[in-house]
């Protein structure tokens, strides 16, 4: 059995997690689809790492109903896991192998559960080439700089070739480039091999970049799920547009950026210069539903494709 004939891949519903007396997640409902990539958001302490490790099947939760893969991780087995990724924080053992060592010998555990749809593991060259690391195929982990140390991280990760990988805060510490390509590498393991990603991370440029739904997690409960487009939306409604006149800048807000373009061309014409029409960032976005929900403001808690279905 893989996934259900909807594609549903990960199915959380009414997820509780308390520690001692205190709710971390008090009511966690959101689903992913095959192929999709999800970026959990939420501030220090929300309760990202923890509804992670639940999935993951790590951390056993107080109630409700998880399923990853048809599975309840919970009880999840060795075929089960098999078909699990997770990138860990940085890999620190083993320093004294090599890359291509250490590949083929974590490889070599997912070969027993490899089937029709799941060539298991990775062939391990393809693998290196596929994480960029194949000048240092033959470098001891050790000596690796940090962000080529990232690289074998994710190439650990995903080994076993998953069906569903996790990641909690990739690319942490990683420069900009080294960051782009692990953007690369994220978009063709969810568009070319169907991987179903969640991932978790601070930076909103990435988030912006990857996800094809946002989640944010606040006060123990989902409090915003959909593209960082609809979340912009839902938010403010807003657009700033942008232009320039006789050598002049003017930006103006608006709800309506068509029909305000549209006007400005009909009155200028040829005389706009430099046209932009921008969203609110998702940073904006972020910060004003998660202050919105702090200052104890009404949330709307339905998902956008139940308040646009209306
Ligand atoms: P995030 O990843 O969003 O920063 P975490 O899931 O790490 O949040 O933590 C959520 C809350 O749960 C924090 O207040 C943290 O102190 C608490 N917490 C996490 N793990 C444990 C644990 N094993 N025992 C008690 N409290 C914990």
């Amino acid at each position: 059995m893989t996934v259900g004939g909807s594609g549903v891949v990960i199915d959380v519903d009414g997820l509780r997690m308390r520690y001692g007396s205190t709710d971390v997640l008090r009511e966690v409902t959101f689903r992913a689809r095959r192929g999709e990539v999800l970026v959990l958001l939420g501030p220090n302490g929300a309760g990202k790492t923890t509804t992670v490790e639940i999935l993951e099947g790590f951390r056993k939760r107080s109630a409700g109903t998880v399923s990853v893969l048809g599975a309840d991780p919970a009880e999840g087995d060795e075929a089960w896991r098999a078909r699990i990724g997770v990138v860990l924080q940085s890999w620190r053992d083993h320093g004294k192998w090599r890359v291509r060592e250490l590949l083929a010998h974590l490889g070599s555990y997912y070969a027993p559960y490899a089937d029709r749809d799941a060539l298991r593991p990775w062939d391990t060259d393809e693998l290196i080439a596929l994480v960029g690391l194949t000048e240092h195929a033959d470098a001891k982990i050790q000596n690796l700089s940090g962000g080529q140390r990232r690289r074998v991280d994710v190439a650990v990760g995903v080994v076993g070739r998953p069906e569903v990988l996790f990641l909690d805060e990739p690319t942490a510490g990683l420069d900009p480039e080294a960051k782009r390509e692990f953007h690369d590498l994220v978009h063709r393991l969810a568009d070319k091999h169907g991987t179903t990603i969640l991932l978790t991370t601070h930076d909103m440029d990435e988030a912006d970049k990857l996800a094809d739904r946002i989640l944010i997690l606040a006060g123990g409960r989902i409090i915003a799920d959909g593209s960082a487009d609809e979340l912009a939306r839902r938010i403010t409604g807003k657009a700033e547009v942008r232009w320039t006149r006789d050598g002049q800048r003017f930006v103006h807000t608006t709800t309506e950026s068509t029909k305000y373009v549209h006007e400005l061309f009909k009155q200028y014409g040829e005389e706009i210069g430099e046209l932009e029409v921008r969203r609110a960032s998702l940073e904006d976005t972020y910060m004003a539903l998660v202050h919105q929900h702090e200052s104890g403001a009404p949330t709307d808690f339905r998902t956008l494709e139940e308040v646009t279905a209306r």
